[in-house]
């Protein structure tokens, strides 16, 4: 029997991006060996995504779609396609053709030798602009020193698992704040990267503003490493430290030169101290948040409508 490859398709006011995107995917699919089934996850667009999304359901019964009865965010998007899928093999990808469908024959060979996870790395990215670049980098950077797990740079939301992989990903990675990317990269199996070239957003806008992205990177720091809580323990030693050598200086000062008119000393301290003080306080809250978010255990997405979904 022949194998299917499900691509999931995150969409969010996609509308100008969707015909393009179905066209030359499609045309892709159709020439591999494998079977196909496309499903769109509209993530509560505000635009006119829902009626093309429709459309094509109604023309192509490869078609399907899961609309959300709110934005829920991509991860949710992507997380939903994948409970939805029945393929071998899974793919995540944009709806703006930054992702370009023309890997995806090189995906299902790599499927067929085996391989349970695809990360596709980025070389380069013309759209995203320097900052977008430089901060991605940064990131990476930072979460490979505060995290045990390690993350490939520049790996992207393009990946492939196989029906393996994507049932780990789906019964046991259930998580309200969460990193898909990170977890794709740390369940093991086997695992291969290709590399590919990011094109520009065929159409529409980018969803991401830079306070989402800085929302994000902030949350999956913290799923991924416990660091930030014990800069508690270190703050404190420090300060202790700091207390000593306060107090050496004031004796010896006030055997010296009588009291100490510490005025300055004391407000500059004492700033500094809170500072350190509410800056953890603010991690800590942020932890407990988090914790919190776990334990309302809210549902991941909320399905309004489906097509072609059996
Ligand atoms: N997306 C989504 N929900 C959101 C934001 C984005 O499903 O809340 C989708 C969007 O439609 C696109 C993909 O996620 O298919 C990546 O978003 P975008 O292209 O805006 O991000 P960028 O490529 O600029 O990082
Ligand atoms: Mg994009």
């Amino acid at each position: 029997m022949k194998k299917t490859l499900s691509v999931v398709v995150s969409c969010y006011n996609e509308e100008l991006a969707l015909n393009q995107f179905y066209e030359e995917t499609a045309t892709i699919l159709k020439k591999l060996s494998w079977d196909y089934e496309l499903i769109f996850v509209n993530d509560g667009s505000q635009d006119q995504t829902l009626s093309v999304l429709t459309r094509l359901s109604e023309l192509d019964e490869k078609v399907k779609m899961i609309s959300f009865s709110r934005n829920f965010g991509h991860e949710a998007a992507m997380i939903a396609g994948l409970d939805y899928s029945q393929g071998d093999g899974i793919v995540c990808m944009d709806a703006d053709l930054q992702h370009p469908p023309e890997y995806l024959p090189e995906i299902v060979k790599k499927l067929e030798e085996g391989c349970d996870v695809i990360n596709m790395v980025r070389t380069r990215n013309e759209s995203a602009g320097w900052f977008k670049n430089f901060a991605s980098a940064a990131f990476y950077r930072l979460i490979n020193v505060l995290s045990d797990v390690k993350f490939e740079p520049n790996a992207s939301d393009f990946f492939a698992v196989s029906g393996k992989a994507a049932k780990v990903l789906k019964d046991n990675y259930r998580e309200k704040v969460r990193f898909l990317r990170g977890y794709v990269q740390n369940i093991g199996f086997s695992r291969t990267t290709i590399e590919y070239e990011a094109r520009t957003r065929v159409a529409g806008e980018s969803k991401y503003s830079i306070k989402k992205l800085i929302a994000f990177s902030v949350n999956t720091i913290m799923c991924f490493s416990n660091l930030p809580l014990k800069l508690g323990i270190y703050a404190g030693c420090g300060a202790g430290v700091l207390g000593i050598i306060m107090m050496i200086y004031t004796i010896w000062s006030w055997a010296r030169v009588g009291t100490p008119s510490g005025y300055a000393t004391i407000i500059v301290l004492l700033c500094f101290m809170f500072a350190v003080l509410f800056l953890i306080v603010g991690i800590i809250g942020n932890y407990i948040a988090i914790l919190f978010a776990e334990l309302k255990d809210r549902p991941i997405y909320i399905v309004e409508e489906t097509k072609n979904i059996h």
